[in-house]
């Protein structure tokens, strides 16, 4: 057989090349910074601040993968108290009626026609979706798209897991395997034209279609502005502020993982997504507003900071009409195939880059 190619070494492409090496490919995987992981990267300790993923989901295809394998690690489980939801200027620990009406009736099947707030007509559910969207309006969004998100996201047990010290132990724990298992790996190194093939391109969508040197459709997704900030740690602090009022999202990561801060710190992500035009000035003044209300007098407290957007890095988004399967395909012929998470795959999140990492494998293997 002829060696695999893989482009990229974040989830995706450390997924792909393990699946092609266990199948017994000579496989080989270059990554352009010089550390694994992508958007799975973390800041180094005392403050591990995560680009991108904090949580995995123990219901979903990823977490059965790794754990097949034994590369899941430490987790922790959400703490069940500390919940707290910002709607109409005002904090609660319940959500509005209206929310916890939609959200009882899991049972439900939602159209991929139709817009999630036409069909739940609930602004309030739509705006918890801001957590897994990263959209200004996740009503606009396919009913569909959103529902089977939220039943997950919000099932009760929650399912999602933290990985303890953060993301870089999952990495480094699945950089280990590839290599055990004869991948070579060969960071620092940015791939500018197409191998031959069989080619994996693991990279964002915008990088693959500069390399593979072709225009997509478009495909929606996120863009919001990020506050990571560590404050000395007091007994008021909320671990969750959902905001119902702007789709905004505030969590204390060191609630279910104390190790990603100093003894008697706490460490906190929040984030809003951006309205259509809006500066990221304007985003963070509103963000910080919603820091504010859940962390009372985080401004004397603070003993670090990270401020980011992230425009079109939290996977793709689809609209009514649109369901995974219209995004652009993993076979795009002649032995290349696409993976990540914006590309014609099922799963929440990061498992649109485990599903389609698995699908170009399996392809590869045969191409
Ligand atoms: C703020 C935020 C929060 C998130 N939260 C979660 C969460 O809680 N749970 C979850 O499951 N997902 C979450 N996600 C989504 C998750 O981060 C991504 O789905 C996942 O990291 C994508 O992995 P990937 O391997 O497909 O892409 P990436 O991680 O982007 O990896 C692509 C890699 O390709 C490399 N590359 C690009 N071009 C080249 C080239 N020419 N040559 C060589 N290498 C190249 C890049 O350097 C990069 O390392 C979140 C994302 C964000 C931004």
């Amino acid at each position: 057989m002829r060696t695999i190619t893989v482009i990229g070494g974040g989830f995706a492409g450390l997924v792909a090349a393990i699946s092609c090496a266990e199948a017994g490919a000579r496989v080989r995987l270059f990554e352009a910074h010089t550390t694994l992981g992508g958007r799975a990267r973390a800041t180094p300790p005392p403050y591990v601040a995560h680009d991108g993923p904090h949580v995995l989901y123990a219901d979903g295809p990823w977490w059965a993968w790794l754990a097949e394998r034994d590369l899941v690690g430490p987790c922790s489980a959400a703490p069940l108290r500390g919940f707290r939801f910002r709607h109409r200027g005002s904090l609660r620990r319940t959500p509005p009626a209206a929310l916890g009406t939609v959200l009882a009736r899991r049972w439900r099947k939602a159209p991929v026609d139709r817009s999630f707030a036409e069909w739940a007509g609930c602004p309030e559910a739509a705006a918890l979706m801001g957590v897994a969207t990263f959209d200004h309006d996740p009503g606009r969004l396919s009913a569909a798209f959103v529902w089977d998100r939220m039943r997950r996201v919000f099932a009760v047990p929650p399912p999602a897991r933290y990985v303890t010290g953060g993301w870089n132990g999952l990495i480094t724990r699945l950089a280990a395997h590839a290599s055990a298992r004869g991948v070579t790996i060969t960071t620092g190194t940015r791939v500018v034209d197409l191998p031959s093939p069989p080619v994996i391109v693991a990279t964002s969508l915008d990088a693959a279609a500069r390399l593979l040197g072709t225009a997509f459709p478009a495909v929606e997704s996120g863009r919001a502005v990020l506050l990571d900030l560590a404050v000395t740690a007091a007994p008021r602090d909320a671990f969750v502020v959902s905001d119902l009022d702007e789709a905004g999202w505030l969590e204390r990561y060191t609630a279910p993982d104390p190790s990603l801060a100093p003894p008697g710190e706490s460490l906190v992500q929040a984030q809003v997504p951006l309205r259509p035009g809006e500066s990221r000035a304007d985003g963070t003044a509103r963000l910080e507003a919603l820091v504010d209300a859940g962390l009372p007098g985080w401004r004397e407290r603070v003993t670090w900071r990270r401020e980011a957007v992230a425009n079109r890095r939290t996977g793709a988004l689809d609209l009514p009409g649109q369901t995974w399967r219209d995004r652009p395909a993993v076979d795009r012929g002649d032995g290349v195939f696409l993976a990540g998470d914006m590309v014609a795959a099922p799963g929440l999140l990061s498992e649109v880059s485990f599903h389609s990492a698995v699908q170009a494998a399996r392809l590869a293997l045969t191409a």
